[in-house]
């Protein structure tokens, strides 16, 4: 085993501080990356602060972090998509079980036994998983991705989350263009959202809460931008949407946006507020509506998605930060005040 630098929460209320933790050797199958940069997803806000309680609740200490960038230290002996040098990738996952029909469709995400990134069970040293908020992880290679070299590492570590967990929802309903899709709230999630909505040649329409927002809105590619507590603004669209993505961190009222989507048409979400939310249901009635949520994407497709983001040039605007900075970053995320992405230089940990 070695000793890793890293950040972890003591508690739902404590700050996030300087600790040390154990990473494992690299087994014959595992990938040992140092990590270069690390995004910070409001789940890894959600997680910290024990949010999730009902469904996930936290074990701590908690180390977050899954949107992991490195380069490749060591790899076991069976390893065979990467050497030490190669620049890697971690997402969300670092295991699943492989053998249920999820795992054989690709869709390790639905796995009934996965291994998320942090605040898991440990297969290999018991505990819970610890996230990139750190020096190194150990990876089973089957989890480790590949990055386009054209792509800036500060700026591509966030497409391991809010990259893939807008682009897979974009793909699987079939978004293409000339369609007219909404992506709701323009946060980490939302501003990737957009990206892959406009690269596919959909005609986007941001949906916001922040006025100053909207210049940016339109330089990320969106068409239309509208300030959704604006009910005229709002009742300007009213059943002309073909999908409309939720990418909202905190508790609001989806009964807005249903009634602006087209007949047969889909709502997805992908934020996952504290609190359950009450829908009308003459909001999906009326028009045969349909509302779906979506979770991250599976490792085929988040090979796929970055092969797209180096083919199209595309990575999240980041706010590059020293992981000494991560309890403010935190406070501007509560504040929507974040352009588009904190992403942690981990190069600071070493100071
Ligand atoms: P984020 O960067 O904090 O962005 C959230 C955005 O939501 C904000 O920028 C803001 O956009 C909007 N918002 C915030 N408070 C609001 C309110 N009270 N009413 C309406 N809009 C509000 O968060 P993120 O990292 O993108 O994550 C978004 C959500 O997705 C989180 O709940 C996260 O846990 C979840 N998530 C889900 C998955 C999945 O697999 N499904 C994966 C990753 C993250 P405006 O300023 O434009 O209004
Ligand atoms: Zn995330």
């Amino acid at each position: 085993m070695s000793k890793a630098k890293a950040y972890s929460a003591a508690s739902a209320t404590s700050p996030l501080a300087f600790t040390t933790i154990e990473r494992r050797d690299p087994t014959d199958t595992d990938v040992q990356i140092e990590i270069l940069f690390c995004g910070v997803c409001h789940s890894d806000l959600h997680q910290v602060r024990n949010e999730w309680s009902g469904v996930m609740p936290t074990v701590y200490p908690c180390i977050p972090g899954h949107e992991i960038l490195g380069r490749v230290t060591k790899v076991g002996s069976a390893v065979t998509k990467f050497k030490a040098g190669d620049i890697a990738a971690v997402g969300c996952m670092v295991d699943s079980d492989g053998t249920c029909p999820a795992c054989k469709a690709g869709e390790e995400q639905f796995c009934p036994n996965p291994t998320l990134t942090y605040n898991f069970p440990d297969k290999h040293l018991g505990g819970v998983t610890y996230g990139g908020y750190s020096e190194s992880v150990v990876v089973d290679e089957r989890f480790v991705l590949r990055v386009p070299d054209n792509l800036d590492p500060a700026g591509a570590a966030p497409l391991l989350c809010a990259g893939i967990t807008t682009y897979s929802p974009l793909h699987h309903w079939g978004v293409t263009k000339g369609q007219k899709v909404g992506i709701v709230g323009l946060g980490g999630l939302g501003h990737m959202g957009v990206k892959f909505a406009h690269a596919l040649g959909a005609h986007t329409v941001v949906f916001t809460t922040s006025p100053g927002k909207v210049e940016d809105a339109r330089r990320l590619g969106a068409d239309e931008v509208v300030i959704s507590k604006d009910a005229n603004e709002m009742a300007k669209h009213a059943f002309s949407f073909d999908f409309i993505l939720d990418a909202v961190s905190a508790d609001h009222d989806i009964n807005a946006y249903l009634p602006l989507l087209g007949r047969d048409s889909h709502m997805v979400l992908v934020g996952a507020p504290e609190k359950p939310t009450p829908i009308s249901s003459f909001n999906l009635i009326l028009g045969r509506k349909s509302l779906s949520g979506s979770m991250i994407g599976g490792i085929k497709e988040t090979q796929e998605m970055l092969d797209f983001c180096g083919q199209h040039n595309i990575t999240s605007d980041v706010e590059v930060i020293p992981i000494q900075k991560i309890n403010e970053a935190y406070e501007r995320l509560i504040k929507s005040d974040v352009k588009y992405r904190f992403s942690i230089d981990m190069a600071s940990l070493k100071s």
